[in-house]
C-alpha cells in the first residue's frame, strides 16, 4: 500500500477511488467488510467508477 504522508487536519481522510483517484466518501479506517464500491484484490472504487465496472 502506497502511502503519501499527506493528511489534512481537521479533515476525515478519506480513500481514493483507485480508478479516477477521486476522494471517496469511505473513511480510509472503516473496515473493509462495511465498504461499498470496494473490489477485493483492487481496491477502493468510487460509485462512478464502481458503476462503469458493474453495468
Ligand atoms: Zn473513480
Amino acid at each position: 500500500m502506497k502511502k503519501d504522508g499527506k493528511q489534512d487536519r481537521g479533515k476525515k481522510q478519506c480513500e481514493r477511488c483507485v480508478i479516477c483517484r477521486r476522494e471517496t466518501d469511505v473513511p480510509a479506517d472503516l473496515e473493509i467488510g462495511l465498504r461499498r464500491f470496494y473490489i477485493e484484490g483492487a481496491g477502493q472504487l468510487c460509485p462512478a467508477c464502481y458503476r462503469e465496472l458493474y453495468r
